[in-house]
């Protein structure tokens, strides 16, 4: 069997190859804004405009709701988890909100001080950079303590540093170095950069796990979006890709603190399909062993339950179980049955003379003696401590005498064991019943069983009667 899966497993080369393009795919993937970028840069001509203002407001706004919503479900894996790479990407989502709102409000503005409406989104785009290369250097750092999840100061300092950030861009935005290119391209420049070096650092340090991907396309995004702002001119086509390719990167990173949040809210505590195919196949084999287990104990409880100790043989309970089922075949069809019931003679002397130790060995021995003399499917229960009785399906009288006659030979023709070598002598009296013929309830049957044996004790033991 595992030689056959191994013949089909791919061989190494396949699996190295197909993983060779599942990379190869991924980078495809991230880099696709970069397609939209060349196409418009090459084959657009951007003079042409879309200059709607209550679109973009709409567009911001909506934005700025998509931010707290997110901003939100990354704090709540953070308190979860205490990673430290969420808490910074909280941060990102929330600075990213507190500053970039502003460049909506003051759409408005864009004829009156056009810096004022425009430096918000270049500022704002730096602030998520530099907190998400931040998160992304403390991958894999130990949890924060839940004293530090819980504790409001460190926030409300950030959020104090954001109002700050706000205010300085509204005073450059109102200063002389406003319009200049240096202002514009080093906070957009500035955010490329952070989200490029964030992108080489995941690859450097070779961070693959699912979400860590997810991140990777989202930031490899967002350094794309900011070449798109850098290339494009305020309402032209390229300025709204840029936003496009920024919300795409956006939604896509949400898309991962989701996944966070509906598993082990941690960006780096999950596990891949592969991993996970791995695990549950151990997990599967692990409760197959255990379910295996189970169920042989179950078979020596239920064997434990139903045998009697000393001898081996089945108990009173376990017997009283086939009777009832052998009446049940019988009354559906099924041809008669019949009981001995046997008790050892004089046992009491027998414990005398050569102690409890001999006495039991000789109520082992009976039981041997009976198991040979009775057929396969014939039954042997210790219902008392020297009485037993045997069951024997599809036997009439004749053969209960037959097979009673056979055991009480048996044991009365061979000495037992007693131990320091002398050997003793015991002999068994039986007394045989019919379902039927003898009675048709299960106590009657039995009655009629015992008061035959008690008849062959009164006729001088060592006998059989069946009548
Ligand atoms: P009878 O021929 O009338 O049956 O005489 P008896 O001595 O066999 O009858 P009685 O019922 O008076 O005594 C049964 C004895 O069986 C008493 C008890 O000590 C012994 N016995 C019962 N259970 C065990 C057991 O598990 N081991 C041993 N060694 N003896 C037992
Ligand atoms: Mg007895
Ligand atoms: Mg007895």
């Amino acid at each position: 069997m595992n030689a056959t899966i191994a013949a089909r497993e791919p061989q190494t080369l396949v699996r190295f190859v197909t993983r060779a393009y599942a990379r190869f795919l991924l980078v495809g993937f991230a880099l696709l804004p970069a397609y939209l970028i060349a196409y418009l840069y090459f084959f657009q001509n951007p003079a042409l405009k879309f200059e709607d203002h209550l679109f973009h407001e709409i567009a911001i706004a909506a934005a700025t709701l998509e931010g707290l919503f997110v901003a939100y479900v990354t704090w709540q894996c953070y308190r979860s988890s205490g990673e430290p790479l969420l808490r910074w990407l909280t941060l990102g989502f929330l600075g990213f909100v507190l500053i970039y709102a502003l460049h909506g409000i003051f759409t408005g503005m864009a004829h009156h001080n056009m810096w004022l409406f425009l430096l918000y989104g270049p500022a704002s785009r730096f602030a998520m950079s530099a907190l998400l290369l931040a998160g992304l250097l403390s991958y894999n750092h130990p949890p924060d303590s839940t004293a530090k999840r819980s504790d409001p100061r460190g926030w409300l300092a950030w959020i104090a540093l954001f109002v700050v950030v706000d205010l300085a861009v509204a005073w450059v935005a109102y200063s002389p170095i406003a319009g200049s290119l240096a202002v514009r391209l080093s906070m957009e420049g500035g955010a490329m950069i952070l989200s490029a070096l964030n992108v080489a650092a995941l690859m450097l340090r070779r961070i693959r796990t699912p979400l860590m991907v997810i991140y990777g396309i989202s930031i490899t995004s967002f350094a794309l979006a900011s070449l798109a702002f850098i290339l494009g001119r305020p309402w032209n086509h390229m300025w709204w890709l840029a936003h496009a390719i920024f919300a795409a990167g956006f939604f896509l990173l949400s898309y991962g603190v989701v996944q966070a949040f509906h598993t082990t809210r941690s960006f780096s505590n999950i596990y891949s399909q592969e991993e996970l195919m791995a695990r549950l196949a151990e997990a599967t084999a692990r409760t197959e062993s255990a379910l295996q287990e189970l169920q042989r104990t179950n078979e020596k409880l239920k064997h434990l339950a139903a045998t009697d100790p000393l001898t081996g043989a089945a108990n009173r309970r376990q017997f009283i179980e086939r009777v009832e089922a052998e009446i049940g075949r019988v009354r559906h069809g099924g041809t008669t049955f019949s009981l001995l019931a046997l008790d050892l003679d004089n046992f009491k002397a027998i414990n005398d003379a050569y102690g409890h130790l001999a006495g039991d060995e000789v109520l082992r021995e009976f039981v041997h003696k009976c198991l040979d003399a009775i057929r396969p499917y014939d039954g042997v229960a210790r219902v008392g401590g020297e009485e037993f009785m045997v069951l024997l399906p599809q036997a009439g009288l004749d053969k209960a005498l037959a097979i009673g006659e056979r055991i009480r030979s048996s044991v009365a023709g061979s000495a037992f064991n007693a131990g320091s070598g002398k050997p003793g002598e015991v002999t068994v009296s039986v007394g045989g019943s019919q379902f039927g013929r003898d009675g048709n309830t299960i106590d009657t049957i039995l009655r009629v069983a015992d008061e035959r044996l008690y008849s062959a004790k009164h006729l001088g033991r060592n006998r059989v009667v069946i009548a």
